[in-house]
């Protein structure tokens, strides 16, 4: 039916066009530039980036643009265009942030009174909270800055800042790295010797590869320390260091990355990100509730990390040894470290199988003699048993999700997951093209049918990085 809601990545100089000409009005003077960076949908590899394991993320075409111009009195202003988070031009102090960070980790006193409340005050449905996000990443290529001359940020340096995205906001296809990475890249265009010896669209072929993981992990100190929600990294990654027509191949142990071409499995078959549309939030303590069973199953087997558990090239029998060691070293106790042992199990169930997953992932995305269309089943099913493994061991998902998988199937997909944190966000499918538009269809009719919120479908072809654009 008409009324189904599709998020199209749109014409980047378009949008670039149209940013220039919004930002000209709302702050009286030429924007220098706008920056791009992508959202990310990954194939596998949920709650186990900070656990060491490997993760199989794109970048989308769909993204975050940030127009910005440079002031010299060290505020940012700064104004959303995002219908639900536009709430005009909010000013923000980078000295604030600073302070409340020092305080944070109990260096320094309380000092002035910052023009902001609280770091860690940031609640969903609480406009004041993203502001967060962009002043946390001025901060954070501040302390990169530091130990890297060509990024150390000018005395006194603030911006003027216009974003618009074309991600779903909390949708599990991470706007928030969208939104840090293009800001990063704005900050280092405008702030930073880098970006005055290569203006424009230079700025993008002067970040190697090295430059952009460093770059990744400023992002992810925005998002860690400033905002105080646990992303563990990827997707301020795969942002910076995605490419267009391969997916991520991320070791998290020491986030090195490779490209895995998707052309073979991509030819008759196509990813489609359903946005579920339910509100999800990583900052309210599930999440991190989550990443603490899965810890205290960790520090219980001896590992620094969970990916240590498992051996370089895992099967499911190191998964059953394992968990049978987890077992033996519990020893029927209900609780280990305060929390309940069974959810301490799930959790370890669900690391150790979702590393196992994308292993085996790596293997197939890598083998040229496999044929395309048995590669894609294959996909399919760990597709599934990610999700399975999203539901029951990580418990994670949530009605709607689980009922949209289903659907998806049903009516032709050869795999569906849910990805990103849980608790809200958005479903991954691989389909054959010739079933797309039937999986669009029987999954939004499903959705009215139940009394789901009607999902929004986006389109996912794995694309370039962060970027210039204008
Ligand atoms: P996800 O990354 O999956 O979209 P998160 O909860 O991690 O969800 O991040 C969403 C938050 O990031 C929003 O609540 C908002 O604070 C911030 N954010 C992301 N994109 C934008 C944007 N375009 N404008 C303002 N804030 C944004
Ligand atoms: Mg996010």
């Amino acid at each position: 039916s008409d009324d189904v809601a599709r998020l199209e990545p749109g014409h980047q100089r378009e949008i670039s066009e149209g940013l220039h000409a919004r930002f000209a009005e709302q702050f009286g003077r030429r924007a220098d530039g706008v920056w791009f960076a992508p959202g990310r949908a990954n194939l596998n590899g949920e709650h186990v980036d900070f656990h060491g394991g490997h993760c199989l993320p794109m970048a989308l075409a769909h993204g975050t643009y940030v127009a910005a111009a440079p002031r010299e009195d060290g505020l940012l202003r700064l104004r959303t265009l995002d219908p639900g988070l536009d709430d005009g031009i909010q000013t923000v102090s980078i000295a604030a942030i600073d302070a409340l960070v020092r305080a944070d980790a109990g260096e320094g006193s309380a000092g002035e009174a910052p023009p902001i409340t609280d770091v860690h005050s940031i609640v969903p449905g609480v406009t004041s909270g993203w502001t967060h996000y962009v002043a946390g990443t001025l901060w954070a290529l501040q302390q990169l800055g530091g130990e890297l001359p060509e990024l150390a940020v000018r005395q006194g340096f603030g911006a003027d800042l216009l974003i618009s995205s074309t991600l779903p906001i909390g949708g599990g296809l991470s706007s928030s790295a969208a939104l840090e990475c293009s800001a990063m890249l704005a900050f280092v265009a405008l702030a930073t010797p880098l970006g005055e010896q290569n203006p424009g669209p230079a700025l993008g072929a002067a970040l190697d590869d090295a430059l952009r993981a460093r770059l990744a992990a400023a992002c992810m100190r925005a998002e860690v320390e400033v905002v105080g929600a646990g992303t563990g990294g990827l997707d301020q990654t795969v942002s910076l260091r995605g490419r267009a027509d391969h997916l991520v191949s991320l070791d998290c142990r020491n986030f090195s990355v490779e490209h895995r071409p998707t052309s073979r499995l991509l030819g008759e078959h196509t990813f489609l990100a359903i946005d579920t549309q339910q509100a999800h939030w990583l900052g309210d303590g599930q999440f991190d509730d989550r990443r603490a069973d899965s810890e205290a199953a960790m520090r219980l087997l001896g590992a620094d990390q969970l990916r240590d558990v498992l051996p370089e090239s895992p099967h499911p029998g190191d998964v059953d040894a394992g968990l049978a060691r987890f077992d033996t070293l519990t020893g029927g106790a209900e609780a280990i470290e305060g929390r309940r042992t069974s959810a301490c199990r799930r959790r370890l169930r669900h690391a150790l199988t979702e590393m196992l997953r994308s292993e085996q992932l790596d293997r197939i995305l890598g083998d040229e003699k496999l044929e395309p269309s048995a590669g894609a089943q294959q996909v399919g099913h760990i597709l599934d048993a990610g999700h399975a493994s999203m539901r029951d061991d990580a418990q994670v998902s949530f009605p709607a999700a689980d009922a949209i998988v289903e659907s998806a199937r049903a009516a032709g997909a050869l795999g569906a997951r849910l990805i990103g944190g849980g608790f809200g966000g958005s479903v991954l499918v691989l389909v054959p093209r010739s079933r797309e538009d039937d999986v669009v269809q029987a999954v939004h009719r499903m959705c009215v049918e139940q009394g789901f919120t009607a999902p929004r479908f986006l389109h996912v072809a794995p694309s370039a990085a962060a970027r210039p654009v204008g």
